[in-house]
């Protein structure tokens, strides 16, 4: 899990009371006062604590028999590809798109699942991707900048980040069992004003530099 803020706060409950065998966490933060309304498994007097630790918490008493590891380290092009090895599924949960951007594209190098989840305002994203199309197919190469937008500044209501953080958990769940009709390749919109959910399916793009072709 890329990420324990409010798509995390979501995803770590439901996977750790699941019973997944084993589970990363990584985030370089410490939990805050204004984030608690999307972050549900911190406490007030957490503040100031970092987020991966009290996650890890969190997760050895919901469910000791999960094996959990913290992690506080920042997640950038440099440092992806050695925390993602090894594992069977990625999550990412990050605020913005630079993060997303690298993880994506360590998960297309590493050959690794990737299952995106994100909430801003009022709109929620979710879609596994399974080397091509990737992330960056959808995204395109325009938000590599470590400056743009991120819920700190739109704001994100918890009610929509548990909404996605849960819609995540399960598309987790059904992959790592195998369960229903394969869900790549398609993006899970969530519009939180009208209520509505629908998806869409991702075009690979033929000049993606993640997972198209070289030359
Ligand atoms: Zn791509």
């Amino acid at each position: 899990m890329i990420g324990a803020g409010g798509i995390g706060a979501a995803v770590i409950p439901a996977l750790a009371g699941a019973g997944v065998g084993a589970l990363t966490i990584v985030d370089p933060d410490t939990a805050d006062l204004s984030n608690l309304h999307r972050q549900p498994i911190y406490r007030s007097r957490d503040a100031g604590e970092p987020k991966a630790a009290l996650a890890g918490q969190f997760v050895r008493r919901l469910n000791p028999f999960v094996e959990v590891d913290p992690i506080e380290r920042r997640i950038d092009p440099e440092t992806a590809p050695a925390l993602l090895a090894g594992h069977h599924l990625v999550i990412d949960g990050t605020d913005n798109f630079a993060t997303r951007l690298a993880v994506s594209d360590a998960c297309v190098a590493l050959g690794l699942p990737l299952l995106s989840a994100a909430a801003q305002q009022w709109q929620g994203q979710v879609g596994l991707f399974l080397g091509r199309p990737c992330y960056r197919c959808f995204v395109g190469d325009a938000f590599d900048a470590d400056d743009c937008d991120n819920c700190a500044e739109l704001g994100v209501t918890g009610a929509l980040t548990g909404l996605a953080g849960n819609l995540a958990a399960l598309l987790a769940i059904r992959f790592l069992t195998q369960a229903g009709d394969d869900p790549s390749g398609r993006l899970h919109l969530i519009d939180a004003l009208a209520g509505t959910q629908r998806q869409i399916r991702i075009m690979a793009d033929p000049g993606c530099r993640a997972c198209g072709q070289p030359g």
